[in-house]
């Protein structure tokens, strides 16, 4: 199996007026500023790739769509924007494919890459790009050799390259950056699973405090 490459590598990567064109995808407006900005200091012609079908409620959908959109008009991305929202195929295709011990954190992540990846590799394949990546590699929640190796075999099998950035050490500056650009920052990773965790996790630490008092 091919290695992913990093932002190092992008000069040797041939593209137009000598800038190999990225598409980058964005999990949030949060995650992305700093990826996004360290791709456009890297030398790269990057663009963007809204699509996420783990996000839920649709309310919250919106509100991260929007986030996303304000980054886009900040840093004059061109970026496409996969609006519908449909949660159920991948609640479902989760259920299929995770392993005993589904839905714990861990457990159901790999198929939420894959398939947000997946998009984002068949469009970069279809469109040109030579190179995609995720603004997944910001977080320090994510588990990062998943993504890098469900990144690695979509790139084989669209005939293109991952791009593999370890983000986690640019965590502060991308909280003032979005805090700075006044973008919508949300309280749990995107699923109903990790909202229910994020909200019991609240309510255990309400009834410590109060029980401590
Ligand atoms: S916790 Fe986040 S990465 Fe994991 S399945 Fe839910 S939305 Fe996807």
């Amino acid at each position: 199996m091919k290695k992913a490459i990093s932002i190092k590598d992008l000069p040797s990567i041939s593209g137009t007026g000598g800038k190999p064109a990225v598409l980058a995808h964005i999990c949030c407006g949060p995650c992305s500023v700093m990826p996004l900005k360290s791709l456009l200091e890297g030398q790269a012609e990057v663009s963007g790739f809204f699509h996420n079908p783990n996000i839920h409620p649709l309310s919250e959908f919106r509100k991260r769509l929007e986030a996303a959109k304000e980054l886009a008009r900040h840093l004059s991305l061109d970026v496409i924007f996969d609006e519908e929202y449909r949660p159920s195929a991948l609640l479902k295709g989760m259920r299929e494919h995770a392993g005993p011990g589904f839905p714990e954190f861990g457990k159901r992540c790999g198929y939420c890459y894959y398939l947000r990846l997946e998009a984002a590799a068949r469009t970069a394949g279809g469109l040109g790009f030579p190179v995609f990546t995720s603004s997944l590699l910001y977080s320090r929640y994510q588990d990062h050799e998943a993504i890098r190796s469900a990144g690695v075999e979509l790139a084989a099998k669209y005939g293109i390259l991952f791009l593999y950035e370890d983000f986690r050490p640019l965590w502060q500056d991308g909280v003032d950056a979005s805090r700075a650009l006044g973008l919508y920052r949300q309280k749990y990773c995107g699923c109903i699973y990790s909202k229910v965790e994020r909200y019991s996790k609240k309510a255990k630490a309400a009834s410590k405090n109060r029980s401590c008092s």
